[in-house]
C-alpha cells in the first residue's frame, strides 16, 4: 500500500490538479481575451478622439484662413483709387495688422513689388523692393493666394496671404499681403497651442511637402518630416487615424484632418502608453468581477469530481482490507451513485463472497473429518477450550466400536467405513444445539453434551448405546459400542486434557468389563 501511494498519484490530488488547471486556464483565457478586447477598444477610442479633434482644429483653422482672406479681399477692393495715397495705405496696413491678430505683418506693394506701406512700421520696408517668394508669386499670379512657407526678406519663416489690387478698368495695381510668422507667436499657434493635453499628447501641422508649420517644439517648425510610411499615409487621405511610431521611436496613436483650402494637415497624437494606462484599472475590475465566478467554477469542478471519485476511493480502500470480517457490509454501505461505480461495487461484492466462501470451505475442511463429516479432534478441542473459558459445564462421551477390527477383516475396509458413516448419523441425532460430535481417532468418537451432569450424560450414553445396538447396519447387521462418560464443571478443577483422559479411562473400563456398556469415570483415578 505504501509503495502504491508513493509511486502513483492519489485520485484526490489528481482531481484537485484537474480542478485547479481547468479553472486557471479558463480564468487566464478570459483575462487575456478581455485584455486584448479592452486594449483594442482603448486604441480605437483614442484614435477616434484624436481624429475628431484634428478635424475640429482643421475646421477652426479653415474658418480663420477664410476670414483672413476675406479681410484681405475686402481691404484690397477698397484700394482701387488709393494706391497713390501713402497715408491712407499706411493707415490701412496698420488697421489690418492691429485690428485683429490675424497677421504678424502687413504690406502693400505696387505692381512691381515696391513696398508702398508696411505694418508694423518698425519693419522699415517702405520703398524697398520685395523679392520674397510670396511677393513674386503674388505679382505673377495676380490673384488671392496662400503661399507655401518660405523665408522672407527679413529672414522670417512665413506663410503669406495676399489679395491683388485692381483699378476700375481691371488693371493690376499691386497687392495687399499679410504674413504669418510661423516661428513667432502667431494666430496658428494661438489656435493650436491652447489645446495641449497633459498626457504626452501633442498637435502638429504639416503641409503637403511634409514641412512642419506648427509643432510644440519650436525648433522643428520649418523642418521637413523624414520619409515615413505613417506620414505618407496621412498625406494620402483627407482624414483618418492610425497608430504609428514618432520621430523619437515612441508608439503614438494619431488622428489627422486636412485643411481644405491649404492642403495642410493637422495631426493630433497621443502616446500609446498613456492611452493604455486605464487598462490596469479595467483589468483589476475584470479580475474582481471574474474571481467569484472562477472560485465557484473551481469549487463546482472540485466537489463534483470528488463526488465522482468518492465511491472509487472507498472501493479501493476496501479492496485493501478484504480480510476484514465486516468488509461485505462496508462495501454494501458505499454509495455508488453512478453506473460504473455500481458495476465495480457489484464485482467487488461477488469477489468478496467468493473469497469468503473459499475461506469458509477451508475452515470447514480444517475442522472436519472428510470420511464422516463429523468434526475432527482439532475442532473438538477448540470447542472444549471455549466452554471451559466461558465456565460452562459439560460432559463428554468417549465412544469406541466393539471389535471393529473384525468388521474390517470380515467385510473389508470400505464396509467398515460405511459403518463409521452410519454410526455418525446416529450420533448426530443425539446432538442438541450447542452439542458436538467429533471423530477423535480411527473408530473412536466423542459426543460433547453442554450443560449436562455426569448422571444425565450417563443416561444419554445408555440411550445412545442402545440405539446403536438396535440399528441395522448395512452388510454387517448389528454392532455394539462401549462408552466412557466424564463431566467437567468449574468446581471439578480439571483441565480439558484431564477430563478427556477420565472419559478414556472409563471407556477402557467398559471394554474391560466386557464391552457394550457405559461407565461414568471415577474422578479419583
Ligand atoms: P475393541 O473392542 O477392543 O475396541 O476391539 P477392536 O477391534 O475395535 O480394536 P481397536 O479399537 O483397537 O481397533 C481399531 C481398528 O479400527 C483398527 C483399524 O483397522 C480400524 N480402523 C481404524 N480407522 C479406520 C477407518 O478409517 N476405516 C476402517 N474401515 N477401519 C478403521
Ligand atoms: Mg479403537
Ligand atoms: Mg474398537
Amino acid at each position: 500500500m505504501t509503495t502504491l501511494r508513493s509511486k502513483f498519484f492519489k485520485l484526490n490530488r489528481l482531481i484537485l490538479f484537474l480542478a485547479l488547471t481547468a479553472t486557471v486556464l479558463t480564468f487566464a483565457n478570459s483575462f487575456y481575451s478581455n485584455y486584448e478586447v479592452q486594449k483594442e477598444q482603448l486604441i480605437k477610442q483614442s484614435i477616434e478622439v484624436n481624429r475628431a479633434y484634428a478635424s475640429k482644429l482643421a475646421d477652426t483653422t479653415e474658418v480663420f484662413i477664410a476670414s483672413s482672406k476675406q479681410q484681405l479681399v475686402y481691404a484690397a477692393s477698397s484700394l482701387f483709387d488709393k494706391m497713390d495715397d501713402e497715408e491712407y495705405l499706411q493707415a490701412e496696413a496698420n488697421r489690418l495688422k492691429f485690428q485683429t491678430d490675424s497677421f504678424n505683418s502687413v504690406v502693400i506693394s505696387d505692381a512691381t513689388g515696391l513696398t508702398q506701406a508696411a505694418s508694423p512700421e518698425t519693419l522699415d520696408l517702405v520703398g524697398r523692393q520685395l523679392k520674397s517668394a510670396g511677393s513674386l508669386e503674388a505679382i505673377e499670379e495676380k490673384k488671392l493666394l496662400v503661399s507655401h512657407p518660405y523665408l522672407s526678406t527679413l529672414k522670417n519663416l512665413i506663410v503669406f496671404l495676399s489679395a491683388p489690387v485692381f483699378d476700375f478698368s481691371g488693371n493690376y495695381l499691386g497687392f495687399l499681403g499679410g504674413s504669418i510668422y510661423l516661428k513667432s507667436p502667431n494666430i496658428l499657434s494661438e489656435i493650436l497651442g491652447e489645446h495641449h493635453y497633459k498626457n504626452g499628447s501633442y498637435i502638429y501641422v504639416i503641409d503637403q511637402d511634409k514641412q512642419i508649420l506648427y509643432h510644440p517644439e519650436k525648433n522643428r517648425i520649418g523642418s521637413f518630416l523624414a520619409e515615413n510610411d505613417g506620414v505618407d499615409e496621412i498625406l494620402k487621405q483627407k482624414e483618418g487615424g492610425m497608430s504609428l511610431t514618432n520621430s523619437r521611436g515612441v508608439k503614438m496613436l494619431a488622428g489627422y484632418s486636412t485643411i481644405p483650402s491649404t492642403g495642410w494637415v493637422v495631426v493630433t497624437q497621443s502616446p500609446m502608453e498613456s492611452t493604455l494606462t486605464p487598462l490596469i484599472g479595467i483589468m483589476e475590475k475584470v479580475i474582481l468581477r471574474t474571481l467569484p465566478m472562477a472560485l465557484a467554477v473551481f469549487l463546482f469542478i472540485w466537489l463534483f469530481a470528488r463526488a465522482i471519485s468518492r465511491p472509487l476511493q472507498e472501493l479501493a480502500e476496501k479492496a485493501g482490507a478484504l480480510d476484514s470480517p465486516t468488509v461485505n457490509e462496508e462495501i454494501e454501505g458505499i454509495d455508488s451513485w453512478y453506473v460504473e461505480s455500481l458495476g465495480l461495487k457489484k464485482a467487488m461484492l461477488s469477489g468478496v463472497k467468493l473469497v469468503q466462501n473459499q475461506i469458509g470451505e477451508l475452515k470447514r475442511d480444517a475442522e472436519t473429518d472428510p470420511l464422516t463429516g463429523a468434526n475432527n479432534r482439532r475442532a473438538f478441542q477448540l470447542k472444549l477450550k471455549q466452554l471451559t473459558l466461558l465456565e460452562m459445564p459439560f460432559s463428554v462421551l468417549a465412544l469406541d466400536i466393539d471389535y471393529f477390527k473384525r468388521i474390517n477383516d470380515n467385510y473389508g475396509h470400505s464396509v467398515g467405513d460405511d459403518v463409521l458413516k452410519q454410526q455418525t448419523k446416529i450420533l448426530n441425532r443425539f446432538c442438541r444445539d450447542g452439542d458436538m460430535v467429533a471423530r477423535t481417532g480411527g473408530e473412536e468418537f466423542v459426543l460433547l453434551l453442554k450443560e449436562t451432569t455426569a448422571d444425565d450424560a450417563f443416561l444419554i450414553a445408555e440411550r445412545l448405546r442402545i440405539a446403536i445396538s438396535e440399528e441395522a447396519f448395512d452388510v454387517v447387521g448389528n454392532i455394539t459400542v462401549s462408552i466412557g462418560v466424564a463431566a467437567w464443571f468449574v468446581e471439578s478443577g480439571l483441565t480439558v486434557a484431564e477430563t478427556l483422559s477420565l472419559a478414556d479411562h472409563a471407556l477402557y473400563e467398559a471394554k474391560g468389563q466386557g464391552r457394550n456398556r457405559s461407565i461414568i469415570a471415577d474422578k479419583d483415578i
